[in-house]
């Protein structure tokens, strides 16, 4: 069996581990700071770790589990990394430069089976959940990334909207966020951190019981069931009374924003009638809701959709607006590098399939 990424152990059980081999205890802040502070690329650069405890590490896991297979750099300064992972499988992730920050957005699944009609991630059938260690390494590798350009910079804030539905790979994605909001290491913020649902209401409900104060996203696209079922079979399991029992729920314990996701699909969901229809299923929440209208970035295989006139991108959030409903437009990044969710991997498969 192959071994396993250090990086997928929080540090409560990286701990655990090292004593339970026979460490003594504070190894696992002077492991972890190595990890994360100095972020070496390999065990034995632990100068101040003793040579049992290297060779113990070296023994059981590894440092790299993913490699570069293509890197795509946007004029706008976004970057798309292709990694492939140890069993050959390819994910993408994505940093965004933002005027607060660098954002990550990380891959979670290889593939997805909520098969989304316009989703270009959804064309592959999940084929596994990533490991924490796998989903860790991708912000690893980004950061190593910076570190290497040396300019000081670090990844402030990540966002889980790659490939994949967080929620249904949970434990694997608390995980990875109990790593990379550590204080010890790379100290991202929870609060800079937000996870995207399809709206697995009845994992929203496991995810408003955790003890973080993560930011969540639904993407919703649709104010009612017929529509919504139309374009994400997903809605059929979890309706929206479903969902918005899940949202009230979540409200009432963590008593933060929840942002919808609404991708604009023109003469799909872009009417006059649906920024109403949408107004009204948020007008109770509406203090604790903002919508993100995005502009849908076309994809080859989903002809059938494309994105809305910019005038009704307008006009639908005016709609919002006036009826007090707090809304934006999230205008794209690497629009020409293929930057929406699962392009960059989709396309490498059929270029692949085709040699
Ligand atoms: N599976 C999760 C997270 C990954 S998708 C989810 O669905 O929320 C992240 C976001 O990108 C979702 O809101 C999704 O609907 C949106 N998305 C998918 N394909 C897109 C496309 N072609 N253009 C714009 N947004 C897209
Ligand atoms: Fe999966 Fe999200 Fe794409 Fe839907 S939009 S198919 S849930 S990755």
């Amino acid at each position: 069996m192959s071994k396993e990424s250090i990086y997928g152990m929080t540090y409560d059980q990286l701990t655990e581990w090292l004593t339970s081999h026979g460490q003594k205890r504070f190894r696992a802040e002077q492991v972890w700071s190595w990890l994360y502070k100095k972020r070496v690329a390999s065990f034995s650069e632990m100068n101040n770790v003793n040579n049992e405890t290297i060779e113990l590490l070296e023994e059981n896991f590894v440092l790299h589990t993913l490699e570069e297979d293509i890197r795509q750099e946007s004029k706008d300064g976004t970057i798309k990394f292709l990694f492939k992972m140890a069993d050959g499988n390819l994910i993408e992730t994505v940093l965004m430069r933002f005027h607060y920050g660098l954002s990550v957005c990380v891959t979670t699944q290889v593939g997805c089976n909520i098969g989304c009609s316009f989703c270009a991630s959804g064309l592959l059938r999940k084929n596994r959940d990533l490991t924490s260690g796998e989903i860790v390494e991708q912000i690893m590798n980004v950061q190593k990334h910076l570190d290497a350009q040396g300019k000081d910079e670090r990844v402030s804030h990540i966002v889980v909207m790659g490939i994949g539905e967080p929620l249904d790979n949970f434990t694997n994605l608390m995980d990875f966020i109990y790593v990379v909001n550590d204080d010890k290491g790379l100290n991202i913020g929870a609060r800079h951190i937000t996870v995207s649902t399809s709206g697995l209401a009845h994992k929203i409900y496991e995810f408003a019981d955790t003890d973080i104060q993560v930011n969540l996203a639904i993407s919703l696209h649709a104010p009612n069931d017929e529509l919504r079922t139309s374009i994400m079979k997903i809605n059929k399991a979890f309706p929206i009374e479903k969902l918005m029992k899940s949202v009230e729920y979540y409200l009432q314990k963590k008593n933060r924003r929840i942002t919808y996701e609404y991708i604009m699909l023109r003469d799909v969901n872009d009417h006059r009638e649906e920024a109403i229809q949408l107004a009204k299923l948020l007008h109770n929440h509406r203090h604790l809701a903002y919508v993100n209208l995005i502009p849908y970035n076309t994809v080859d295989e989903h002809i059938e959709y494309q994105r809305s006139e910019s005038t009704s991108i307008q006009a639908f959030y005016e709609t919002l607006k006036e009826r007090g409903i707090n809304c934006g437009v999230r205008w794209e990044n690497g629009a020409d590098i293929d930057a929406a969710c699962g392009q960059l991997r989709s396309k490498q498969i059929n270029k692949k399939k085709a040699i």
